[in-house]
């Protein structure tokens, strides 16, 4: 895989950089959660450095528009950013502006999610190279991600680069002191991990929706609990009695729901983290948008922040409820990735990482 160190001479290179702006937005148009922006600074910084033209690529699920949102990156990365409303505007904007500009929702474009190979063309033209830094994309083969690297020369940014380097550093870790622990929901997403890794760790902790999920496949009665659908067949070939698969041994019930994690699960849990050496931890516990629910991700959070061990997190929720506890920082690695960083922890091969070479 070619990174933007490989890159001999940026300067006044045309460079179609995608990046990762996919942030919660209130409907008042008001950023909810920088991080995924912020995390883009160091390879811009790079590249303005370098002398290079910058035209951005990024999509939104939030909102439609990025229209709303400049002035606020502005802030956040530290440049004016210019808006390019179209793909025929962006020669017009390479030929005459100099600062950095971001190309409306990737999304909004026929073709995109098509990884389609014509638009993949129009997207390139008028450019001398295409830098992938949006990790948190990579498990999508979309053309800004995949087909645009036939058209391009073509390299990782900075950001990819490191959560490569951390999600295999903590998947090397040796597996004796390794512990995971895994809640949320999203099944589909959640049990590949947990199968990845059940011969290569001490123990996986379970709660949230999977640990509903698990309960029901078990023949038990869950209630009116949230589960998630194909269960069935997900959970298929993993022996559920497995002693290093760690269910909670209580839960907070409420209205025939289980919404949390119990006391006796949260004390069990974390004399279990206590210990470990390398932590690996995504999906709450528990409904932690009510404070009623959240005790059980609120005391995770809280071991995990004060273990001495390697400690990586990821996942959309999991970073909002850090933030609530105010524990951000407290953390050695903190992935961009939600779906993304579960695909590389499943042990699959990321279509965004495979256009980059990083397989061969
Ligand atoms: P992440 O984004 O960190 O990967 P997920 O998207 O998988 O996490 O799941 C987070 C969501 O799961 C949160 O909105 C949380 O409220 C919900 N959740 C967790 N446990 C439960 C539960 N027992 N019942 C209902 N919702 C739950
Ligand atoms: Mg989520």
């Amino acid at each position: 895989m070619k990174t933007i160190y490989d890159i001999p001479d940026l300067k006044g290179k045309r460079v179609l950089l995608r990046v990762d702006f996919d942030v919660p937005v209130s409907p008042h148009s008001q950023i909810l959660e920088p991080f995924r922006i912020k995390r883009q600074k160091e390879t811009l910084d790079y590249l303005v450095k370098a002398g290079a033209k910058i035209v951005m690529a990024a999509h939104i699920s939030a909102t439609d528009s990025f229209t709303d949102l400049i002035p606020q990156l502005h802030i956040l990365l530290g440049y004016e950013i210019g808006f390019i409303k179209n793909i025929e505007s962006i020669q017009d904007y390479l030929k005459n502006y100099s600062v950095p500009g971001l190309l409306e929702n990737i999304r909004q474009f026929a073709g995109e999610k098509e990884n389609d190979n014509s638009f993949a063309q129009s997207l390139a033209r008028g450019f001398d190279l295409y830098i992938n830094n949006a990790f948190a994309v990579c498990h999508r083969k979309q053309t800004s991600v995949s087909a645009i690297t036939k058209y391009l020369p073509s390299y990782a940014g900075t950001l990819i680069q490191e959560e490569v380097a951390q999600l295999n550093s903590v998947m090397r870790a040796p597996s004796d002191g390794k512990v995971i622990i895994m809640g949320g929901a999203k099944a589909s997403t959640k049990i590949p991990v947990i199968k990845n890794f059940i011969d290569k760790t001490e123990k996986i902790l379970i709660g949230g929706v999977i640990a509903n999920d698990i309960l029901k496949k078990k023949g038990q009665d869950v209630g009116e609990s949230l589960v998630d659908e194909n269960v069935k067949e997900l959970l298929s070939g993993l022996d559920l009695n497995n002693p290093k698969l760690v269910m909670p041994s209580d839960y907070n019930i409420s209205e025939n729901k289980i919404l949390d994690i119990g006391p006796e699960s949260i004390d069990n849990f974390s004399e279990i983290l206590k210990n470990a050496k390398t932590i690996i931890w995504n999906g709450p516990m528990g409904l932690f948008e009510n404070d009623k629910f959240a005790t059980g991700t609120k005391a995770v959070a809280q071991v995990i922040a004060n273990s001495s061990a390697f400690k990586l997190i990821g996942g959309g929720d999991t970073i909002t409820a850090i933030d609530k506890f105010g524990l951000s920082g407290r953390f050695d690695f903190v992935s961009t990735g939600g779906g993304a960083m579960l695909a590389f922890l499943a042990g699959e091969k990321l279509p965004g990482l495979e256009a980059l070479k990083y397989y061969e």
